[in-house]
């Protein structure tokens, strides 16, 4: 199934994952490609740190085009001025990965700790991690005005008044 647009019949193959992941004692799926290399997970992409180098699977690494991966990698340049690397990822490079976490829309900035129960870094979410999701909730929370074109107010962000 083409993974690159976000369509209801692509959930069914993240479903898919997830219930394996579920039945083997793992909390959720990181899918590879046919490639066999990190393409994303249920939902989300994936981004790892090394020797504080941001690095995620391109977008002809059978991924969806995340809206939150784009902005991250713009984020992770512009904000902590990180470089960012769009290059096909090995499983096992998670493993060994100084920092490994999901993005998008649902999950946001999602840290992974261990993989196929190798510990990721200390096991921990790291503090790339802490600092990339910090500069990326300022945005999405319109703190951020410089950000300001990519985000829509809603009404249940206004204050309540007093009384
Ligand atoms: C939604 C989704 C993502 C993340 O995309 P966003 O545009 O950042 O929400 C990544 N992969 C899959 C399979 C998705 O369904």
């Amino acid at each position: 199934m083409p993974p690159r647009i976000k369509n209801i019949s692509n959930y069914r193959n993240s479903q898919l994952a997830s219930a394996e992941a579920s039945i083997d004692g793992y909390d959720t799926a990181i899918l590879l490609n046919a490639q066999g290399k990190v393409a994303e997970g249920p939902g989300a992409c994936v981004m790892l740190v090394r020797d504080g180098q941001l690095i995620t699977p391109g977008v002809t690494d059978s991924i969806l085009e995340s809206i939150t991966r784009a902005s991250l990698i713009e984020l992770a340049r512009d904000r902590l001025g990180l470089e960012v690397v769009e290059r096909a990822v090995d499983r096992t490079e998670l493993y060994i990965a100084d920092e490994v976490f999901f993005c998008g829309t649902a999950a946001e900035i999602t840290p992974i700790v261990s993989v196929d129960r190798y510990t990721v870094g200390d096991g921990e979410q790291g503090p790339i991690t802490t600092e990339l999701e910090r500069v990326f909730h300022d945005v999405v929370r319109g703190k951020d005005r410089a950000y300001a074109g990519w985000v829509t107010p809603v009404g249940a962000a206004r204050a309540v008044p007093a009384d």
